[in-house]
């Protein structure tokens, strides 16, 4: 048989995850002694390594035995850009003070807008590249980063900006999402406020193409359901996809206002009724799992993970990576999944890959070894898939290839 070339094969690994079959373990796909042929910085084919070796020739092989492949993660929830950090209020929740007390003292998300506000353009770039890389590292290739710690047209523009900047120069995949309605500002009114997102910010953000998805904090005393519906009916029509905090500490009316909308995602989830989850059913509303989250607040109250995976909901799991939530690593969301959430280790493999995705309306791109997709991959030494969520604080991550191109080479970014 002739050859085929190819431009890079991934071979000998214990388990290639493919997440593209229905039939095979809790629908993982998984190819035992698998790997990848990558062609122009697609999937060839996921085939075991036999198979492999049989059909392509390649300019350059990656061999991983003893380890495993899976998609590169995706991280669909974060506020990635900003400045300072909040290692003081951590300690008086440590203390007992919760977020939203914190948060009417003017502290919390209010201090790190002041941060932002006046950190220059290049030093936000360097705090987003560096936290990039740490993603990169762990194992995640494309990356959600939302606005916010603006909260006024220039300061949000300026966050977005340096996101485009990040999308150009770093090597992951970012989703850019404009949340100007993420608090309301000292000194104004919510009422104020949420008119001149609609009549000045969205506006300004959709013209200059900054954005690909607009989120809104809905929750009693920050945006009420009313105002997030107005907000993200207006940016819709403006042509933004959307997303909504939804019903963290309160069932609120996020969950509603998703299915209303037939938003991408709702997020947290941790209060919504089963009623309006099990319209996402209908609706197509894809949710996001932030347990990490709950964990940072010491709430100990988590999302029906359970409950909505025996609705069928495609449940995604992301970081929610911001000062007050400083965790970057999908691994580490993987094993609070299965302690917190009670999430197995397939449950939590799609909810960092192919329906953390979709949460992002790239799930005929990225997310799965499919042949004609992305080559975004991840290889983790680890005999199984089923040491996801298992293990935590292992240096799992091996090799990390977006597009082909191998950017993380022994858990360090090479390029
Ligand atoms: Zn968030």
């Amino acid at each position: 048989m002739v050859k085929k070339r190819v431009d890079v094969l991934v071979l000998n690994s214990n388990e290639t995850i493919t997440l593209d079959s229905l039939d095979n373990e809790n629908g993982l796909g998984i190819i035992d002694h698998g790997g990848v042929a990558i062609k122009q910085g697609r999937i060839v084919l996921a085939a075991s390594t036999d198979l492999l070796e049989r059909k392509f020739r390649a300019g350059r092989t990656i061999d991983v035995e003893n380890e495993i492949i899976l998609p590169g993660f995706v991280d669909p929830h974060t506020h990635l850009v900003f400045a300072g950090a909040r290692e003081a209020e951590f300690q008086l929740r440590i203390a007992g003070a919760s977020y939203m007390e914190i948060l009417r003292k003017g502290g919390g998300i209010i201090e790190t807008v002041n941060r932002t506000r006046q950190a220059s353009p290049e030093s936000l770039f360097q705090f987003g590249k560096q936290r990039l890389d740490t993603c990169l590292e762990s194992g995640s290739t494309t990356v959600e980063i939302k606005s916010g710690y603006g909260l006024r047209e220039d300061d949000e523009l300026k966050i977005l900006r340096t996101v485009q900047r990040l999308r150009k120069y770093h090597p992951c995949n970012i989703v850019p999402t404009f949340m100007g309605a993420h608090a309301v500002p000292p000194g104004e009114t919510s009422s104020k406020y949420v008119q001149s997102v609609i009549d000045e910010m969205l506006p300004g953000v959709a013209q200059a193409g900054l954005a690909e998805f607009c989120d809104v904090f809905c929750e009693q005393g920050v945006f009420d359901s009313i105002e997030s519906e107005m907000i993200l009916r207006k940016a819709a029509r403006l042509g933004l996809r959307l997303k909504i905090h939804a019903d963290q500490f309160t069932d609120c009316g996020g969950a509603e206002v998703s299915n209303k909308l037939r938003a991408t995602s709702a997020d947290h989830l941790v209060h919504s009724s089963a009623e309006q989850l099990g319209h996402m059913t209908k609706t197509g509303v894809t949710p996001v799992l932030l347990p990490s989250s709950s964990h940072s607040l010491m709430t100990k109250e988590n999302a029906d993970a359970q409950g909505m995976l025996g609705m069928g909901l495609p449940v995604a799991l992301g970081t929610d990576f911001s000062p007050s939530n400083w965790m970057l690593g999908q691994l580490t969301v993987a094993a609070l999944a299965s302690r917190d959430l009670r999430m197995n280790a397939s449950e939590i493999i799609r909810g960092i890959t192919i329906n953390a995705a979709r949460a992002l309306g790239l799930e005929k791109r990225i997310g799965s070894l499919h042949r004609g997709k992305q080559a975004d991959l991840v290889t983790l030494r680890a005999p199984s898939h089923r040491w996801i969520g298992y293990t935590y604080g292992e240096r799992m991550v091996d090799n990390v290839l977006i597009g082909g191109e191998q950017v993380v080479r022994d858990g360090r970014r090479i390029s």
